[in-house]
């Protein structure tokens, strides 16, 4: 990607002495120091070479990040996680709008093959849902307009994304986590291998959602930090 280095020595000493020179986002395999600056706003979206609008990251970081929305500014991103047979939808379905864009790794397959059930697709239909899927949200994490994006899969991990969970976190996510418990799930995914080994990853990770809030409201004191949230909107987020 072409990147321009226009941010004159002025405004970038005077971002530091503001906000730090500290990388900002803290992807995976972040090294924490202040190498390049980052428009938190990206240019692309012609976001400005401004103190409010730049903070310092790592040379990792502001290449992984790839132009992606910090949460709100451009799309409110929401992702909804659990394991197979969880009710995915029905535990956010009040929360969604009219207006919200719900990128769902079941209705790329039923696309595909609409008179197949779920748990008859083949190998190749599944894996071209999931290619759908991840070109969906690679599109929508990087939209400048405030649309709300609802991402819904099993795993909170992909191929080109290992640790998607953790840069979810990084880029302040609305993150839900819908699971009914293990032995429910087993039984209700038994003789059903493809759904069985992802049930068998699912709780191999140990996902719940009081681990994530923790870790959201520990990146949110920091986005605060940064003066790239409020504490009101702190307060609010964490009321549902
Ligand atoms: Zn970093």
């Amino acid at each position: 990607m072409a990147r321009r280095q226009t941010v004159g020595a002025a405004t970038r000493a005077e971002v530091i002495e503001r906000w730090g020179n500290r990388c900002w986002l803290g992807l995976p395999g972040c090294t924490g120091a202040g190498e390049e600056d980052d428009h938190i706003v990206p240019w692309s979206h012609r976001g400005r070479d401004s103190v409010q609008n730049l903070r310092r990251a790592c040379k990792r970081c502001n290449a992984s990040r790839q132009d992606r929305v910090l949460s709100g500014y451009g799309a409110v991103m929401h992702a909804v996680i659990g394991p197979p047979s969880a009710d995915l939808y029905g535990a956010v379905e009040p929360l969604i709008g009219r207006d919200a864009v719900t990128v769902v790794h079941a209705d790329f397959m039923h696309a595909l093959r609409p008179e197949v059930p779920e748990e008859e697709q083949t190998a190749a239909v599944r894996s071209a849902a999931a290619t759908a899927w991840d070109a969906a949200y690679r599109r929508l994490s990087r939209e400048r307009e405030p649309v709300d994006v609802w991402l819904f899969r099993a795993l909170p991990v992909s191929h080109a994304h290992p640790h998607m969970l953790d840069e979810w976190i990084a880029l302040d996510y609305d993150i839900h986590v819908v699971d009914p418990g293990a032995a429910s799930v087993f039984d209700a995914v038994a003789g059903d291998p493809a759904a069985e080994a992802v049930a068998r990853r699912w709780y191999g990770l140990h996902v719940t959602q009081q681990i994530v809030d923790a870790r959201l409201a520990e990146r949110h004191r920091r986005l605060v930090e940064l003066g790239l949230r409020t504490q009101a909107t702190a307060a609010a987020r964490y009321t549902w």
